[in-house]
């Protein structure tokens, strides 16, 4: 296996400038690449070189005409497939999206295109990003880079995945309970979810609309702290989007980290937590304390809640947002229906794999008459208390740092039949997508198999910059390290 390139953001900008490579040619090289390695890692479903050539071609221009570059010119990005893509394919990894081509770009695809980006493709995910695996995808699981045997995590794994094997410099992924941090953690790259409303969600097909975020993954926290800059910020299309300033990311990260308070949740280390994972982010702690930040015990009392409440949250909010394929509106009809129920029930079946037909049942009873207090409504009263345990600890510290998952990339297979051993994986990621607040996974170590291990730091609402500072300074240790 040859390794991979190691593009970033800065690295095409000076290759681009100096005119070692066009940015036709630099795509170019991508998608050779991605010819290589995409039949066997399962990364990308739909490559869109018509796009990315004529975006190329308009960065090549530029730099003809010795115009400024746009931040993001002639980097090649690769889109998680439940994010639309105006005139290219948009399945959610789901047969029922099948042939579904959005007529227009969310609006972090937008952002991105204005600012310069080059579009290879479309990322493989769990459907509709339902899973942490993704083993749930219609069209065939993704394979880890680093162990073709192991997940690459999910639901956003095909984006993680692309990034760590060189098949795109940076990519979007979404996190409605992990999916970016934790593919992140899996594949050994940086994966940011910014705070609830950070980013706008317009074009982006829901899986649980309160707890959905578009976030990067990159090679760099720097890269991730470019890409959030560009997408971040008030959006009139997505009412939910926050009219926050947007600091400068990448200008704050070179601040000196010595001095911040980080917290440790005892909660976050207790049963289930693998050893060797353990030793990694204690060590990480470790050196983080050696850059001059103070460790502060902290409590997280509701997190051993998380796990159902979120399940409960997401379930009965995809439930809801799921009834729109009907066979009616987007994509493909069941043939040989003779009425109208007949038509939904088929199409629906047929469409819909076992996870998200699990998760509608499960959302639909959540809020069926009769057990809605019970289950729906309990489990937005535990979220507050959940969010409230941040509030309090955050009054004491600045940032929280903590194992992104229990374990290392597991094996295909390993868990796809036991979905509840698959939820209870997800422990350390569902809770800051419930309270709204940020978080980073930062690679901070390897097993002895070498699979890559995950550093977690969560941030107060809006305070990515943070996060991000702290990633980028204990990143930059790891690169002297080696
Ligand atoms: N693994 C979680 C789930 O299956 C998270 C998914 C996500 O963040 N999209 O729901």
């Amino acid at each position: 296996m040859s390794a991979a390139p190691n593009w970033t953001i800065d690295g095409v900008r000076a290759a681009l400038r100096a005119r070692k490579v066009s940015a036709r040619e630099l795509a170019g090289e991508f998608y050779a690449r991605i010819e290589r390695r995409n039949p066997e890692l399962n990364a990308y479903l739909t490559l869109s070189p018509d796009r990315a050539y004529a975006q190329a071609d308009r960065v090549d221009a530029a730099i003809a005409r010795g115009d400024e570059l746009p931040p993001l010119a002639g980097v090649p990005i690769a889109i998680k497939d439940v994010i639309s893509t105006q005139g290219i394919r948009t399945t959610c990894a789901s047969k029922i999206l099948e042939t579904y081509v959005p007529p227009y770009d969310a609006t972090a695809v937008e952002r991105l295109d204005r600012a310069g980006a080059v579009f290879l493709g479309k990322t493989n995910c769990d459907e509709f990003a339902m899973g942490g695996s993704n083993e749930n995808s219609a069209y065939g699981p993704v394979r880890n880079p680093n162990d073709p045997d192991r997940v690459p995590g999910g639901s956003s794994g095909g984006s993680a995945a692309a990034v760590a094997a060189g098949l795109a410099v940076a990519a979007l992924g979404t996190d409605t309970g992990g999916s970016i941090r934790q593919p992140g953690s899996f594949c050994g790259v940086p994966g940011l979810m910014p705070t609830y409303g950070r980013v706008s969600r317009y074009g982006l097909i829901a899986f649980a609309s309160s707890l959905d975020h578009i976030g990067p993954l990159a090679k760099t926290v720097k890269d991730a702290a470019t890409v959030l800059r560009t997408i971040a910020g008030r959006d009139a299309m997505d009412s939910t989007s926050a009219d926050v300033p947007v600091p400068d990311y990448v200008a704050e990260l070179d601040k000196p980290v010595r001095g911040l308070k980080l917290g440790v949740a005892k909660e976050y280390f207790g049963e289930g937590l693998d050893e060797e994972v353990r030793q990694a982010v204690e060590a990480a702690i470790d050196t983080l304390k050696g850059l001059g930040c103070e460790i502060v015990p902290v409590s997280l009392p509701h997190t051993p809640y998380a796990i159902p409440t979120y399940y409960l949250v997401a379930t009965a909010e995809a439930s809801s947002n799921l009834a729109r394929y009907d066979g009616v509106r987007y994509s493909n009809r069941a043939n040989g229906v003779k009425t109208l129920s007949e038509m939904y029930r088929r199409s629906r079946d047929e469409g819909f794999g076992a996870e998200v037909k699990r998760r509608i049942m499960l959302g639909t009873y959540a809020l069926s008459a009769g057990y809605y207090d019970a289950y729906y409504l309990k489990a937005q009263k535990v979220r507050t208390l959940l969010t409230r345990d941040f509030e309090e600890a955050f009054r004491k510290v600045d940032a929280i740092v903590t194992p992104t998952s229990p374990t290392a990339a597991f094996r295909l297979g390993e868990k796809s039949n036991d979905p509840l051993a698959m939820y209870l994986a997800d422990i350390y990621t569902v809770t800051a997508d419930l309270a709204g607040i940020p978080g980073i996974s930062v690679p901070c170590g390897e097993t002895k198999e070498k699979l890559p291990i995950g550093l977690q730091i969560l941030g107060k609402h809006f305070d990515e910059a943070t996060i991000l500072r702290v990633g980028h300074a204990f990143e930059q240790t790891q690169k002297s390290a080696r």
